[in-house]
């Protein structure tokens, strides 16, 4: 806001239009005498405006009655058209006439000649501060009007009796009016309509929370609506407070409006589409979730109906389908399905969707061909969306809005694709769950056929492997009676000594029969252990005596062999076992390490007792083992290589009898043994079973 200053009396330039030359000269002295600048004079009007717009002063002393066409008053009111500049009458008398028309020229101070010093300085005064104070009322109206002017809201001003006091450009734009309406009653020019309606409060995170809300709105001649946002005011007096008026503001905030509306249906979609997808991509949704989320999937997007169809089945057979209008009032029932021009439009569409296009329309945009799947099923819009199964084509998904015609913006058409895309992969990882499953199950009855063929076969060798035993065990008793016999009578037997020959002979049988009756004897144990019915018989015995037993045993063919055996020292252990059995475990270690241990060697036998247990170690040697060759030695009928110290070959069944005997009587047999070097068997026999 600008101020205007009253200037100083030095700088104060004033004009004189006086046509009495003597009262001129006394008014220029007085001016002059107070420091006044008096820029210039005129005895008429003509002279007297031409002057002013030259010298341009501050202030105009103006007689009335001057000299020519134009009195005083008649230039004053040109002065204050053309230069706006104060006027101070001075007359030598005022009548009533005059007085009314000089009130028109708006002067600021009347002066009654003879005028006096202090009667002229102070009429200048109060006429300079009279009008600094009009200037600058005028300048600030100007100012507020001209803001109120450019301001985009439309303001109105009305008085009491509500008649417009001021309209700014703005509002005549806003009301389509172009002619003043200052003076006229408000509601002839400003009357919005006024609703109630439900509103979403975008402040909340409850989106769908509706709230009921004022529309104000002023109907446009081509239907549409202006929706406004309006305030009123009250204008009061400041100091009485009493109401003058009121000032109303309002602007237009369709766009707005339209561009929330947009942001909660895209919201709405979203979150529809959203939810949908978590149910889609659970792996626990099975038929009956999904029905429920496309219902609740058609609420969120405003569709009436959904279904979902196969394309490679029967025509266009429904795989799974949820109406909405259905499950409220049965009105259209899905198996009414699609009349015919549907079927034709698809066919006629199949490539479209094939190549991953919507298919999509309104009311006012509905293919030919549809017509009377429209009527019959009251579509306003709709849309089909192509579902795709390992990369082709495999169905379709058909969206019906029943109330709305839509404009399909490529917004809308984007969730629709989304949601495409989902259910293909519903439907992908679907199926393959069911392949999946289908393997399974084929596999789980495979591996359950086999497992079966396999009981029947493990039982039928085993039922042949006991017939085997019991066949073995029957065949070794047989054989051992005439065995004993042979062995017994050919050493019974003494031929005269021309029959060298023949007693030789004798001595092979008798040697033959013993290896045999070997054989014998450990298939018979074997066959026992293999049927589970080798016997023990557990009883308290001197484990000393016993080994000692079998070394005295040996020692026959130890000595034949020139070998020594180191005898274990005396230790009281009292074992409770087989004896016979543990003693054909020691005789089986002696033969073994007296046969694989050359001429002149040396076996030592160590008797240890821990208290825990007792370990008897059979040290030779002999031949020894190799590592490969220690892993096989326990089973059945192994042997390693050829025989080449013994007399008599083995049966390659004597160590798995005796690791079988050692862990009937919970023991274990260890081997420490090195090629060339000699074996060191160690059987281990808990003392406190
Ligand atoms: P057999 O002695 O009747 O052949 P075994 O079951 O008693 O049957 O022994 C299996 C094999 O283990 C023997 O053939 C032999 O190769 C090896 N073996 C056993 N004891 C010794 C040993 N003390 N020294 C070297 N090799 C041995």
């Amino acid at each position: 806001m600008t101020t205007v200053p009253i200037k100083e009396k030095a700088e104060t330039k004033v004009f004189i239009v006086e046509d009495d030359p003597t009262i001129h000269m006394h008014l220029e002295f007085m001016l002059k005498n107070k420091g006044y600048l008096v820029v210039g004079s005129a005895a008429n009007s003509n002279d007297a405006i031409e002057s002013i717009r030259v010298t341009n002063p501050d202030l105009i002393l103006m007689d009335v009655s001057i000299e020519g066409e134009l009195d005083g008053i008649d230039t004053a009111l040109i002065i204050k058209e053309e230069f706006g500049k104060p006027v101070v009458f001075i007359t030598s008398f005022f009548d009533e006439n005059t007085i009314a028309r000089a009130k028109i020229a708006t002067p600021y101070g009347y002066l009654i000649k003879p005028v006096s010093p202090k009667d002229l300085y102070i009429a200048i005064d109060i006429c300079l501060y009279n009008h600094s104070m009009e200037t600058q009322l005028k300048e600030n109206e100007e100012w507020f009007y001209t803001s109120l002017g450019s301001i985009s809201d439309g303001i109105i001003t009305i008085d009491k009796d509500e008649k417009i006091k001021f309209i700014n450009q703005s509002a005549e734009k806003l009301l389509g009016h172009t002619n003043s309406m200052i003076g006229e009653f408000l509601n002839t020019v400003y009357n919005p309509i006024r609703e109630k309606v439900d509103a979403v409060d975008m402040s909340t995170e409850y989106l769908f929370l509706n709230q009921q809300k004022d529309n104000i709105y002023l109907p446009q001649k081509d239907g549409t609506k202006v929706f406004l946002e309006e305030t009123v005011r009250p204008i009061q007096e400041n100091r009485t407070g009493n109401t003058l008026g009121k000032i109303i503001v309002f602007k237009d905030i369709s766009k707005r409006l339209y561009l929330e509306h947009k942001i909660v249906i895209r919201l709405r979609y979203e979150i529809g589409v959203s939810n949908f997808s978590k149910v889609l991509l659970s792996p626990f949704t099975n038929l009956e979730t999904l029905n429920t989320s496309f219902r609740d999937l058609l609420s969120f997007l405003n569709m009436t109906r959904v279904s979902y169809s196969n394309i490679s089945e029967i025509g266009y057979e429904t795989y799974f389908s949820v109406n909405e209008e259905t499950v409220a009032n049965d009105t259209i029932p899905l198996s009414i399905g699609y009349p015919d021009d549907f079927k034709l439009y698809l066919q006629d569409s199949v490539d479209i969707l094939r190549s991953n296009n919507l298919l999509f329309g309104n009311l006012n945009s509905f293919p030919e061909q549809l017509r009377t799947t429209i009527s019959f099923r009251g579509i306003k819009s709709f849309i089909l969306i192509p579902i795709f199964y390992q990369h082709s084509l495999d169905g379709f998904v058909f969206f019906e809005d029943t109330m709305q015609v839509r404009d399909w913006p490529e917004e809308d058409l984007q969730i629709f694709r989304i949601i495409g895309d989902l259910i293909s992969t519903f439907i992908e990882r679907t199926r393959n769950e069911n392949l999946i499953k289908n393997h399974r199950d084929y596999l789980e009855k495979l591996v359950e056929e086999k497992t079966s063929e396999l009981q029947n076969t493990v039982k039928l060798a085993q039922a042949a492997n006991i017939a085997k035993s019991e066949f073995l065990a029957n065949m070794s008793h047989e054989l051992r009676t005439p065995l004993n016999s042979i062995i017994g009578f050919s050493k019974l037997i003494r031929l005269p000594e021309e029959f060298n020959k023949e007693q030789e002979f004798l001595g092979y049988i008798n040697s033959a029969g013993n290896h045999l009756l070997k054989l014998v004897n450990d298939i018979l144990d074997i066959s026992k252990m293999e049927s589970g019915k080798m016997l023990i018989v557990k009883a308290n015995f001197q484990l000393y005596d016993s080994l000692l037993n079998s070394i005295l045993i040996m020692m026959p063919q130890a000595t034949k062999k020139n070998m020594k055996i180191l005898q274990p020292e005396k230790l009281d252990i009292q074992f409770y076992g087989d004896e016979k059995r543990i003693r054909q475990v020691f005789i089986n270690f002696l033969s073994n390490a007296i046969k694989f241990t050359g001429e002149n060697g040396l076996i030592e036998i160590i008797l240890k007792n821990t208290g825990d247990y007792v370990e008897i170690s059979f040290r030779d040697t002999g031949v020894g083992i190799s590592i490969e060759h220690q892993k096989f030695i326990f089973d059945k009928f192994y042997q390693v290589g050829q025989i080449m110290y013994s007399e008599n070959e083995g049966t390659g069944l004597g160590l798995s009898i005796s690791k079988h005997i050692v862990e009937t009587h919970g023991g274990l047999i260890l081997l420490d043994s090195e090629p060339g070097k000699g074996s060191t068997f160690t059987i281990r026999l808990p003392l406190k079973v």
